[in-house]
């Protein structure tokens, strides 16, 4: 990634798109189709390809990055987490991803198994690590690891939190603040991460002021603005639902601002109404956060989390003025089943 966005005009905007794995074969082959549909016609700069934590979904998430990447010849992320997880799966991952020709990784720590929700430094983890292997316990083990073991290899990206980390580990309420979390971003910006993907956010404001806070965070150690010209995507999750938005913000604990609630609340009962609204609530915000200063020469990017549906993405795009054309065989209609999920 680090090349093609070193290929972009630098007032330009680009995008990408996430998908899951889906869980059973019938759900894989229809989502192989959607999504050759949907990076024919949006023309993503790349995908990114999630990981169930503890490598869940190990096989599956494999299976699909490739796809993407070898298949439809699309740039390819693949978010890899490392706690409670072995040395063994994750060297597997990355040899494979050497394979497929996969050179993206969102380095991530993963959410242990509740039960596993302790101090992770001071408390002994039910994993037994070998003596000989690596012991990740935060997503800058695995920065640290894929750096020294692959050298230049993979463009890795790390995760940030625009409204703070919901982090259970972390005693207070279960949060962890932007201010105390920026410390540990920047550890993982100094072992080698090359841009930072954000939490999905619903508040531009606080999107605006986390972008200023990063731009001008000082780091303790060099003295230096570590995250002057970073790449900072931020994470945008289109609204599919009133029960889906509901839920997800409670995980993330992304704040709805007042205004969006209510535009929201108004069609609660009405599904497509939600959509809809969902749309134009999607639109303003990346109008917003396009509209934002960045630094000189640095494209603006946008990372949508699909869930795997294409129709709100497809609307949001439209409106935004961000598909390659509106006309020709490459345009972008969604097909009939394109907001029947697939899992
Ligand atoms: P870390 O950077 O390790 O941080 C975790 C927490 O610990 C933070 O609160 C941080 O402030 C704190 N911390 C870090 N280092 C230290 C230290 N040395 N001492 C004390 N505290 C410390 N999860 C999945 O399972 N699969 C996915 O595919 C996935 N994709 C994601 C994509 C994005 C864009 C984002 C934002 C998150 C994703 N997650 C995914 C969720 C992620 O795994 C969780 O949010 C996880 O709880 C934290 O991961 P991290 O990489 O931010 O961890």
């Amino acid at each position: 990634l680090t090349t093609l966005l070193a290929s972009l005009p630098p007032s330009s905007t680009y995008f990408s798109l996430e998908f899951f794995p889906p869980k059973t074969q019938a759900g894989f082959t229809n989502l192989q189709a959607r999504l050759a549909r949907m990076t024919t016609a949006f023309r993503p700069l790349f995908v990114t390809v999630t990981w169930g934590a503890g490598g869940s979904t190990s096989t599956k998430s494999l299976e699909l990055a490739e796809v993407c990447q070898r298949q439809l010849g699309v740039p390819t992320v693949l978010h890899l987490t490392c706690t409670n997880m072995t040395q063994r799966i994750i060297d597997e991952a990355l040899e494979e991803c050497r394979g497929a020709g996969i050179r993206n990784i969102l380095a991530l720590r993963g959410d242990p198994p509740r039960e596993e929700y302790k101090d992770p430094v001071t408390e002994s983890s039910p994993k037994q690590t070998p003596a000989e292997e690596e012991d990740f316990v935060w997503a800058v083990d695995l920065v640290k690891y894929i750096r020294r073991k692959h050298g230049d290899y993979f463009c890795i990206g790390v995760a940030g939190y625009p409204e703070g980390h919901a982090d259970e580990s972390h005693p207070e309420a279960g949060k962890q603040n932007v201010e105390q979390d920026l410390p540990y971003l920047a550890e993982k910006t100094k072992a080698g991460a090359d841009f930072i993907m954000t939490q999905l956010t619903y508040d531009a404001d606080a999107y605006q002021r986390y972008e200023e806070r990063l731009r001008d965070y000082v780091d303790q150690d060099s003295n230096e603005k570590i995250f002057k010209n970073i790449p900072i995507i931020p994470g945008l999750m289109p609204i599919q639902s009133y029960q889906i938005v509901r839920r997800i913000t409670k995980l993330s604990h992304a704040k709805i601002p007042e205004d969006i609630s209510t535009r929201i609340e108004a069609v609660k009962n009405d599904d497509e109404e939600v959509k809809k609204v969902g749309v134009e609530i999607i639109s303003e915000l990346v109008d917003k956060i396009r509209g934002l200063p960045q630094p000189v020469g640095l494209p603006r990017g946008l990372h949508f989390y699909t869930l795997n549906l294409e129709k709100s993405v497809a609307f949001i795009l439209e409106r935004c003025g961000l598909l390659p054309s509106l006309t020709g065989p490459d345009s972008p209609t969604t097909s009939d089943d394109s907001d029947v999920a697939v899992e």
